[in-house]
């Protein structure tokens, strides 16, 4: 196979066909880096105000999926995701009352112990959901001279003007040499007249523009010096500074779910532009799609988002029984990145079912015996291609998860006795799992052992197992024999090793 070798490693041949679904162009691009084998990746992170809930999950799997396959591919990734800590406001745009402050202020804590609290249980999720760490997790609130020396930059290229101690940027003076809505699409006059009238936007020439530094009232919990005013930065302002500082003026791909594309990404390209010059910042915009339930976002306001926790032991009203977090990735992978899903309870039934097929054949794959003659064994490097193509496509995990699915097929057939694989072809197999569903995927073994239907089906398969195991201890082949005949009828495939009998369905 030929590979590419540059100076700091090697690419995986797989790696030029690499095709991304750029939100900016609204097309599939060849994925080309900037500068190869550096990728440099930045994704919205959380604001820490309250426990995430599923929906956010989404998100951060989709870009952890992205994240898994270019490391897999052999790029050296540069993956920093933010906190927000600061500067996002109830009324996510310039209005209201910082997020943060707010719960400090309801719950009389410090908003350093809020920001605290909910990183924490960030973390925990991310680890529970097995959602790897970034490489860099900077704050807003610890990148507060940065953010002021790009309003300044800013403000020294005309783009943005104080009023009362605020800066605003002005949407209309950079809307004359750039194209503000390219991204978006949205389109000047038509956001004008969607624009309400708001609480402070008197002091901007237009309604408009949006905060790069806002003056904080007397009741404002959270403020610093700057040459303009005491106050905070403004929510859009902590993307543009972190993601340059870490990547460059221009990076490679830059990720969030699809509800920040306007204001907050949007913003974010004005800002890059106004400070640093006309040059896209971003070469590639990923757009995660919503989790839905019953067609709705599943949001914290929307009272339907529930939180990691509720959703493994079950108890939340929109809940039947508690699911796994391996189920939840798989129900999540199930679906491209980029369509809105749907959250709904035989859904996460039929991928629990899903997942233990998968997992079964995992599990057996370790003890097939290879047999050096026998039958042909069947094309297996396709199978590779296939994955490969898949994630290419736009990380299509969904077509990725149906040849993983073929490879099932292929392991159970073996595992039966019904095909016959020499060394090569259960190493490909291996692989293709070890790669693919363990590397790529993020999926692991939740429970040592066979594959079950959920606990009562392990419960009743070790039952049957034993008492087949006690037959053949009293050399009672024929009931041993009818337990296997049986369980094979309904495409029960069990295998006897020196451990004991494993089983999984066909
Ligand atoms: P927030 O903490 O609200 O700033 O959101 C953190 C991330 O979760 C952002 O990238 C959002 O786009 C994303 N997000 C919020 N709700 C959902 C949802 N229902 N489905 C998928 N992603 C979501
Ligand atoms: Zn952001």
């Amino acid at each position: 196979m030929d590979s590419t070798t540059t100076a700091a490693g090697t690419l995986s041949p797989f790696a030029k066909d690499l095709h991304l679904g750029n939100s900016l162009s609204r097309e599939k691009e060849r994925f080309e880096p900037y500068n190869p084998p550096y990728v440099g990746m930045y994704v919205c992170g959380p604001t820490v105000y309250s426990n995430v809930h599923l929906g956010n999950v989404r998100t951060f799997l989709t870009f952890d999926v992205v994240y898994r396959y270019l490391i897999h591919l052999g790029y050296k990734v540069r993956y920093v995701r933010n906190i927000t800590d600061v500067g996002h406001l109830t009324g996510d745009t310039d209005d209201g009352e910082d997020k943060i402050g707010k719960k400090a202020r309801l719950e009389n804590l410090e908003p350093m112990e809020v920001v605290q609290r909910y990183t924490n249980d960030f973390h925990d999720v991310m680890r529970v959901f097995r959602i790897l760490p970034p490489s860099i997790e900077p704050t807003a609130t610890g990148h507060i001279v940065e953010q002021i020396a790009m309003i300044e930059k800013i403000i020294e290229n005309g783009f943005a003007y104080e009023a009362n101690g605020s800066v605003y940027f002005d949407v209309r003076k950079f809307a004359e040499s750039h194209h503000y809505g390219e991204l978006s699409g949205r389109k000047i006059d038509e956001l004008q007249n969607q624009t309400r009238a708001l609480d402070g936007q008197d002091e901007k020439r237009d309604p408009l523009d949006f905060a790069l530094w806002k003056k904080a009232d007397a009741s404002h919990l959270m403020h610093w010096p700057s040459p303009w005013s005491e106050g905070f930065p403004g929510w859009h302002l902590e993307c543009s500074v972190m993601s340059t500082k870490y990547l460059g003026r221009t990076f490679d791909i830059h990720g969030g779910g699809m509800d920040l594309k306007f204001p907050h990404h949007e913003c974010e390209i004005a800002q890059n532009m106004g400070a640093h010059g006309p040059e896209q910042p971003v070469r590639y915009w990923l757009h995660g799609n919503m989790l839905t339930v019953n067609g709705r976002k599943m949001s914290k306001s929307e009272g339907n988002g529930f939180t990691p926790e509720e959703l493994i032991t079950g108890n939340h009203k929109l809940l039947e029984k508690g699911y796994s977090p391996m189920t939840v990735r798989f129900f999540m992978l199930q679906g491209h990145y980029a369509g809105t899903l749907d959250f709904s309870n035989p859904a996460l039934q039929a991928a629990e079912k899903g997942l233990e097929r998968l997992m079964g054949a995992w599990g057996l794959l370790a003890d097939l015996k290879p047999c050096e003659s026998g039958e042909a064994a069947p094309d297996l490097a396709a199978l590779r291609a296939r994955a490969y193509a898949a994630m290419n496509d736009d990380f299509n995990t969904p077509v990725l998860i149906a040849v993983l699915y073929d490879a099932v097929k292929v392991v159970n057939s073996v595992a039966a006795g019904r095909m016959v694989l020499n060394a090569e072809g259960i190493d490909t197999l291996r692989a293709l799992f070890s790669d693919f569903a363990a590397d790529i995927l993020g999926l692991e073994q939740e429970v040592a052992g066979g594959a079950g239907d959920g606990d009562r089906t392990d419960g009743l398969m070790e039952v049957i197992c034993t008492l087949r195991s006690e037959a053949k201890a009293n050399k009672d082949w024929a009931t041993a024999d009818l337990i296997r005949d049986r369980l094979t009828e309904l495409g029960v495939q069990i295998k006897d090793g020196k451990d004991g009998t494993s089983w999984t369905f066909d």
